[in-house]
Formats: C-alpha cells, sequence, structure tokens
C-alpha cells in the first residue's frame, strides 16, 4: 500500500485558507511516492471538494459532522485521532497557524509520534530527509534530520508559494465517518469582535503600529495611513501593551507571521521577536525617531524622525504627490 501524506484544510471566513495551498506545495516537495491526502473537515464541505479538485493532490477526503462546523480544539482533535487510525498516513501535515498550533502538540503525544514544528524548508539529500526550522526567536536556523517514517509536520506561513490550480480535475473525493463524544465541550457560538482586521497573512500591504504611536490617537493616525495607502494595520507588542489595539493583530514570535510586498514599521525599535514575523517582507519602510533602532538594520528605506509628523506628510504627499 502507498504512504499517505494528509493536509488538514484550513479554513479563514469560510474560504479555504492560503496556508492550505502552501501545504500542497510543501507536500509535494516531500511526496515521493506517497499519495497526496488533503482533508477537509466541517460541515456540507461538498462544494469545496469540487472546487479542489484542481489543485494538485491525490485524493479528497471529507470529514462532515455538526460539531465540525467550526474549529474548536477538541472535536477537531477526536475527529484527527479517527482519521489517523482510519488512514494510517506517514505524515499528517498543516500550518504553524493557531489551529496547528493548538492541536499538533496534543496529537503527538497522543499518539507517540513526533511532532516538527514551524519548518521552513524540507531538502531530501541521498533519501535522507532534512528540516529546516528557526530557533531562539529566530537567531539561528536549525537542521534537522528526520529519522522516522511517520511524523507531524507543521509549516510556517509564507515559507512555500501556494500551490496553483490545474486545468484538468483528476483527484478523488471520498467521506470519512468518524465518531465524535456529545461529552466533549462544544463551541456554541462565536461573537465578531469590534476592531476586525482583515486577514494580515494575505495583506499586500502592511503598516504596523509599535510603542512609538504613544495613545489612541496615534493609532487612530495609523489606522489612517492604512486606509490611505489600501492596507492593513498591524502591530507590535508594545503597541498591544499600550492597551489601543488587539493582541490578535500582534506580527512575530508570538503573534502572525506575515510576507507583505511592503511592510511599513511606525515606532517599532525592531526587537528579534517582531522582526522574525515580519523580514519576509519584499519592501520595509521604517520611521523611528532614534537612528539607532535595530529596524533600521533589516528597512530598505529608513526614515529618520517624528511619525506625528512624518505619517501626516507621506499621506498628504499620497493625496497630491509633488514629484
Ligand atoms: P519598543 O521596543 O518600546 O519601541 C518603541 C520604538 O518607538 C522605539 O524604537 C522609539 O524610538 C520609537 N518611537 C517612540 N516615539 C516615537 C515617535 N514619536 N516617532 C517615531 N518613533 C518613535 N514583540 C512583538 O512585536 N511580537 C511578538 O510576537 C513578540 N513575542 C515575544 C515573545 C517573547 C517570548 C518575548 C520575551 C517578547 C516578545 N515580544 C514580541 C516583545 C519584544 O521583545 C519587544 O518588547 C516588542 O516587540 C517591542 O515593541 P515596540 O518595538 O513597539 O516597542
Amino acid at each position: 500500500m502507498k504512504d499517505k501524506i494528509i493536509i488538514l484544510g484550513e479554513y479563514q471566513q469560510d474560504k479555504i485558507s492560503s496556508i492550505t495551498l502552501e501545504c500542497i506545495s510543501a507536500a509535494k516537495q516531500l511526496q515521493g511516492e506517497a499519495e497526496i491526502i488533503l482533508l477537509l473537515m466541517g460541515e456540507d464541505r461538498k462544494k469545496d471538494a469540487c472546487e479542489l479538485q484542481q489543485y494538485d493532490v491525490d485524493q479528497i477526503v471529507l470529514v462532515e459532522h455538526p460539531l465540525l462546523s467550526r474549529f474548536s480544539n477538541e472535536p477537531y482533535a477526536k475527529a484527527l485521532l479517527s482519521v489517523w487510525d482510519q488512514l494510517n498516513p506517514a505524515i499528517l501535515l498543516w500550518g504553524h497557524t493557531d489551529i496547528g498550533k493548538a492541536i499538533s502538540p496534543y496529537l503527538s503525544e497522543k499518539l507517540d509520534i513526533p511532532l516538527y514544528s514551524n519548518v521552513e524548508s524540507v531538502e531530501y539529500n541521498e533519501k535522507r530527509l532534512f528540516l529546516t526550522r528557526p530557533v531562539y526567536s529566530g537567531k539561528l536556523i536549525e537542521k534537522i534530520e528526520v529519522n522516522t517514517p511517520t511524523f507531524f509536520l507543521t509549516i510556517k506561513p509564507k515559507k512555500w508559494k501556494a500551490s496553483q490550480k490545474k486545468l484538468e480535475r483528476n483527484c478523488t473525493i471520498r467521506s470519512l465517518k468518524v465518531k465524535i463524544d456529545k461529552s466533549i465541550p462544544t463551541l456554541i457560538g462565536l461573537e465578531q469582535k469590534k476592531q476586525q482586521t482583515l486577514n494580515l497573512e494575505d495583506a499586500k500591504i502592511i503598516v504596523g503600529a509599535g510603542r512609538g504611536i504613544q495613545n489612541e490617537e496615534g493609532f487612530a493616525l495609523i489606522n489612517q495611513l492604512a486606509k490611505t495607502i489600501g492596507g492593513t494595520v498591524g502591530v507590535s507588542r508594545g503597541a498591544v501593551e499600550l492597551g489601543v489595539c488587539d493582541a490578535s493583530m500582534q506580527l512575530g514570535q508570538t503573534g502572525k507571521t506575515v510576507a507583505p510586498d511592503l511592510y511599513i514599521a511606525c515606532g517599532i525599535s525592531g526587537a528579534i521577536q517582531h522582526l522574525v514575523g515580519v523580514t519576509s517582507a519584499k519592501t520595509i519602510i521604517a520611521i523611528n525617531k532614534d537612528p539607532h533602532a535595530p529596524i533600521f538594520e533589516v528597512a530598505d528605506y529608513a526614515i529618520v524622525g517624528d511619525l506625528f509628523e512624518i505619517i501626516p506628510a507621506l499621506m498628504k504627499e499620497w493625496d497630491n504627490p509633488t514629484i
């Protein structure tokens, strides 16, 4: 029987998220003779499965259950344990996202299978498999040899290109039944927070706010700049600690990893824990009043000065260019 690589499909606002397409690209690198299976969990996923048939996977497996309609730790973990038992794959692969981070350690412990998390690259060398991942807040890159045929892998977002659609639809779709004990905690509902940002991981332009924004007024200025140039707002922990924004907007080691075309860091010092989440940006502009701020070491363009003077000037220039 062929080995299997299972990718857990992730959804964001009811759309398959880009990390799943990045997982397909990573799985192709690991594939060898194995079969790639995209696992879709939820309710009424058949339409999505038909659309996803154009991607480069061998099979789509649907696991539909009312308790899986939205991500929740316990039902998802139980369902994945059942899928593991039934399909007996070699590799279970998903993103190093909130979902991946939440359930992969639980499954790894429960099944006693090694977990390689936040992986940035995979490479076969004379049939030996090597992985790299950042350690010590990204100060070092660790290279590991995988010595077991069976393992879990979470991949760092934006390290693989999203897989592209093919013309033909030639993968099969099948359903798998799982039993989920009704006694486990059940998600009753989700309430949308007022301060809702666009999906940061997919944003092309991000304006970053740091402690240098000082207060609500500074945060409003950052939002205004983002609106003016068609960007999304991300923040450092310094800004979160000011209490003016939500931790879900945080970029960095304990926040999100992004790779926009443009990142404008405003009043952010450039601590390593922040930088690991943003240095995949194609272009970085930093605005900081301290000419020695570490952010300038990674910035493509440095603007030394007070953000409360620079940002209004930038917006004015954007609206009425003088050059
Ligand atoms: P500061 O370091 O205080 O910098 C503020 C900057 O604003 C300064 O450089 C200052 O010169 C500038 N400034 C002030 N006023 C102005 C002005 N008017 N105009 C222009 N510039 C001005 N941090 C994250 O961001 N993300 C993470 O995921 C994260 N995870 C962490 C995990 C761990 C385990 C630990 C220990 C820390 C983590 N941190 C994280 C915190 C990180 O170490 C820094 O403390 C944090 O990034 C600092 O935020 P900041 O740059 O906004 O603030």
